[in-house]
């Protein structure tokens, strides 16, 4: 049972000893995606020992450092192929996978759609930050407030969920950094899937969506969560883009 003491955080016992203060931003919704995935970790009382995180580059790659959990992708390298390869070693362990959208979509996707093909059952949490591609000083998001450094070049969002219900994954789900309750239940359900479970967490960057004022303050983006989506358990995964006129779709698609 993790301990509230004064003068600790809640979720201290499965830290790293000196993973405090953390490199994330203040306010960056991967501590709060972080903080939900311990505390259902908490809830569920599952064997420590036979869960194993893996994450790849970027902010979301330090999850596997701060947790005081198994890890099986120590070197940071392609986190979905380390996970699929230590989950088939190590049927017994519930995997999950940490990824942004540099690890997932720009340089993960032939390892997910194989993954989703041999059935591999791993638990992806994917935060989206809206980041596609930063490289050579080229920003490619794929968001619904677009910002771009070439607006020559603006490109959609990616359909995450829908990619993820085509690569055969039994559970897909959606929420926000707002919607942690329903995100605890998500993760819950999928730990007890017995497939490809995939979690989708909307959590903009900040670095590039509130520095300009499009956000704002913590207060500013959750009142921007709360009125501008909508839950539909259960809508048909094709109809899951993020559109600038559209309220983002919340919720459970998948459930097998
Ligand atoms: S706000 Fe952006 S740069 Fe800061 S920790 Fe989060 S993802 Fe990284």
């Amino acid at each position: 049972m993790i301990e509230n003491i004064e003068g600790t955080h809640p979720i201290d016992s499965l830290l790293r000893e000196g993973s405090i203060p953390f490199v994330w931003c203040p306010g960056c919704g991967i501590g709060t995606v972080v903080n939900t995935f311990v505390e259902t970790l908490e809830k569920v009382k599952i064997d420590l020992g036979k869960v194993c995180v893996s994450s790849g580059i970027g902010c979301t790659g330090k999850v596997a450092d701060y947790l005081k959990i198994n890890c099986c992708n120590e070197s940071h390298d392609n986190a979905i192929k380390c996970a699929v390869k230590f989950k088939l070693e190590n049927p017994e362990t519930k995997v999950v996978v940490f990824l942004n959208d540099a690890d997932f979509i720009a340089s993960g996707a032939d390892d997910f759609i194989e993954a989703g093909k041999k059935g591999v059952e791993l638990l992806v949490i994917y935060i989206n930050n809206f980041i596609y591609i930063i490289s050579e000083c080229k920003v490619t998001p794929t968001t619904p407030f677009v910002r771009t450094l070439d607006d020559e070049n603006l490109e959609l969002p990616f359909n995450i969920p829908h990619l993820a219900k085509l690569c055969g994954a039994r559970y897909v789900a959606r929420w926000t950094t707002l919607h942690v309750r329903r995100l605890m239940y998500s993760i819950t359900d999928a730990l007890e899937n017995p497939g490809l479970a995939v979690i989708e967490v909307i959590s903009p960057c900040l670095m590039y969506y509130a520095t300009d004022g499009k956000i704002g303050e913590t207060i500013d983006r959750m009142r921007f969560f709360h009125n501008n989506t909508v839950i539909k358990h259960g809508e048909p995964t094709e109809n899951l883009d993020i559109r600038l006129q559209d309220k983002i779709i919340m919720g459970r698609f998948v459930d097998k």
